[in-house]
């Protein structure tokens, strides 16, 4: 989990080939609906480029097959749960696949060096939702909607701090888990 811009698509990345983990990102996944222009992808589209969050049932009948799909795999769930409802779904589909959450890992960053670093990253993504208005919205959203999962899993997380380069944030969080 982390704020948009925290890195944690970049860490995801890594831990996954590390571990040997499925990396599922549900902003790749929902982008790739938009780009197939699937059912999902059409219902999905504006509210991305908006910068809100896609509906919870949406996402919660997503990654249900996907995870139904992977579920003998090791997976590295990068940007959900979102919400708190989407907690709640997921531990359903977990205990209904008797699977289960081995750590919740938090990526932070001050909000002012997020936005930066996201202003940068439009420069060449590509992405509908890198304008700057969009990227402060999303921060709002991150703080209202998801912020509160801090919280909600404060017995298992891992609070690691995001400032400072990818190798060195990669050091810091396999420092925390075993
Ligand atoms: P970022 O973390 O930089 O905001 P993502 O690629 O993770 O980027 O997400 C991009 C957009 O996809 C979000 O702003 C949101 O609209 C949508 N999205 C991704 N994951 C979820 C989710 N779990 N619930 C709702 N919407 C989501």
């Amino acid at each position: 989990m982390g704020p948009p811009g925290a890195g944690k698509g970049t860490q995801a990345k890594i831990l996954a080939t590390k571990f040997n983990l499925r990396h599922l990102s549900t902003g790749d996944i929902l982008r790739e609906e938009i780009r197939n222009q699937s059912e999902i992808g059409l219902d999905a589209q504006k509210f991305m480029d908006a910068g809100n969050l896609v509906p919870d049932d949406i996402l919660l009948t997503m990654m249900e097959n996907k995870l139904t799909e992977l579920n003998k795999h090791g997976i590295i769930l990068d940007g959900f749960p979102r919400t708190i409802p989407q907690a709640e779904g997921l531990s359903i589909i977990f205990k209904n696949l008797n699977s289960k959450i081995d750590y919740v890992i938090n990526i932070d960053v001050e909000e002012n060096a997020l936005i930066s670093r996201l202003i940068e990253r439009a420069k060449n993504s590509g992405r509908a939702d890198d304008t700057k208005e969009v990227i402060i919205k999303r921060q709002q959203v991150y703080r209202q909607l998801t912020e509160p999962l801090i919280k909600y899993y404060s017995n298992e997380i891992i609070q690691v701090d995001g400032d400072g380069t990818i190798e060195e944030v990669t050091r810091r969080i396999l420092q925390r888990i075993n």
